[in-house]
C-alpha cells in the first residue's frame, strides 16, 4: 500500500463539485486516511510549491490557491501515486483524457481542479506539509 497527497484545489471547491470528486476517489479505490478544509495563506501555497519558485507562473499560481478554501487529503492505495496521477490527467485540461478529473472539471492548466503527488519523496513530503504523524487514519480494517 502507499499513501499520496490530493488537493481538491480551490477553483473545484468554489464550483461546488468536490463531493463529486471525493466519490470519484472512492469509487478508484482509495481509502481517504485524512481530510481538511483550509484556506492557505499566500506563503503557505508558496512553501507547499517552493520547487516551482522561479518559474513564470510561480505567483499566479500562489494566489490561485490562496484564492479560497481547498481541500486536502491523504489517499492510500496499490500504487497510490500513479494511480491518482492517472485519475487526474494531464496538467494541462486540453491535453487530458476523457473521463479524468482535469478533463472534467478544471477551467485552465492553471486552475485544474485537483493536485497529486508526483513520487514517494514528494508525497512524504506533502503530506508532512499538512498533516501531522497522528491524523492520517490507519485502522480501518
Ligand atoms: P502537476 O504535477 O500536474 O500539478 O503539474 P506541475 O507540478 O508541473 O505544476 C504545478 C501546478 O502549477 C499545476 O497543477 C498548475 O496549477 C500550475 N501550472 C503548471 N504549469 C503551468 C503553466 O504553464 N501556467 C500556469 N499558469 N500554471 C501552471
Amino acid at each position: 500500500m502507499e499513501r499520496t497527497l490530493a488537493i481538491i484545489k480551490p477553483d473545484a471547491v468554489s464550483k461546488g463539485v468536490a463531493g463529486e470528486i471525493l466519490s470519484q476517489y472512492e469509487k478508484a479505490g482509495f481509502k481517504i486516511l485524512a481530510m481538511k478544509m483550509l484556506h492557505l495563506s499566500k506563503k503557505q501555497a508558496g512553501g507547499f510549491y517552493a520547487v516551482h519558485q522561479g518559474r513564470p507562473f510561480y505567483e499566479s499560481l500562489c494566489a490561485f490557491m490562496s484564492s479560497g478554501p481547498c481541500i486536502a487529503l491523504v489517499l492510500e492505495a496499490g500504487d497510490a501515486i500513479q494511480k491518482n496521477r492517472k485519475l487526474m490527467g494531464a496538467t494541462d485540461p486540453a491535453k487530458a483524457e476523457p473521463g479524468t478529473l482535469r478533463k472534467k472539471y478544471a477551467t485552465s492548466i492553471e486552475r485544474n481542479a485537483v493536485h497529486g503527488s508526483d513520487a514517494p519523496e514528494t508525497a512524504r513530503f506533502e503530506i508532512g506539509y499538512f498533516f501531522n504523524g497522528l491524523e492520517p487514519v490507519d485502522n480501518q480494517g
